[in-house]
């Protein structure tokens, strides 16, 4: 047996100990493989074992990646998860299945218009910042700015909303990490009563260290790397090493 398929069997089993403990179906998990910095080949194998969900952090490094990967197959979805600048957003559009990393009212309106021009409908997760990191991306909460997008997003008739996204701080206690993933939780209710128009089911949150607190928060996507590819080949730019 591989080493992937090694790491996914014995990740299988953490998430379904995770489930159990939450008292929580499997089924309402998912798991989004993080395959940023790793060759094509590599999300090839993971294909072959029958992940379907992908997560990639930069639109130079997929654009490059992806041209390996055609035709790709129905079932496989990759989503942009790092942080998208808005000159970005057109190439984002045409390569990206769903963009994960949605922080601002500009960058959204500018993922529309190019939306719209392929007449496609994109699906967004709003990244919510929740850390106070200087380092980290997301939307401030409490902020104006959030207000706008929350305001803005059910009249783009292009973008899908779908729920949000956040990265808990780095190498933070368990209690911290477990308070922020709660606080993802409940911003996600506030916005879903102040806009019943948005769907926002999806709460992205947990990675290789953490999902098993994400998923006792009520985490429907958590998003492993190292877990399952194990230490990546050179650090990801970006905000995550
Ligand atoms: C790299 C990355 C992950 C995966 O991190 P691991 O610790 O390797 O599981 C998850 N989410 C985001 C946004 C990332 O950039």
């Amino acid at each position: 047996m591989t080493t992937l398929a090694d790491n996914l069997l014995r990740l299988e089993d953490s998430i379904a100990t995770a489930c159990r403990a939450a008292g929580r179906p499997r089924r309402e998990v998912e798991l989004m493989a993080v395959s940023k910095t790793f060759p094509a080949e590599t999300i090839l194998e993971a294909v072959a074992l029958g992940l379907t969900l992908f997560g990639e952090n930069r639109v130079q490094e997929w654009a490059q990646k992806s041209l390996e990967i055609c035709p790709k197959s129905q079932r496989t979805e990759f989503h942009l998860i790092g942080h998208l600048q808005s000159n970005k957003a057109a190439r984002a559009v045409e390569l990206f299945d769903g963009i994960d990393s949605l922080d601002s009212l500009r960058l959204a309106e500018r993922l529309n218009e190019a939306s719209a021009k392929l007449g496609k409908r994109l699906p967004v997760l709003i990244e919510v910042k929740l850390s106070p990191e200087e380092t980290k991306s997301g939307i401030d909460p409490d902020s104006d700015d959030a207000v706008k997008l929350f305001e803005a997003l059910p009249h783009f008739t292009s973008l899908e909303a779908r729920g949000l996204m956040t990265i808990a701080p780095w190498g933070a206690p368990d209690e911290v990490t477990r308070a922020c993933f709660r606080s993802l939780r409940e911003w996600r209710d506030r916005w879903a009563r102040e806009h019943p128009r948005l769907n926002l089911d999806v709460l992205s949150m947990g990675m290789s260290g953490d999902f098993a607190l994400a998923i006792g928060e009520g985490a429907t996507r958590i998003r492993v790397g190292t877990a399952l590819f194990g230490k990546r080949p050179r650090p990801a730019t970006g905000l995550v090493p």
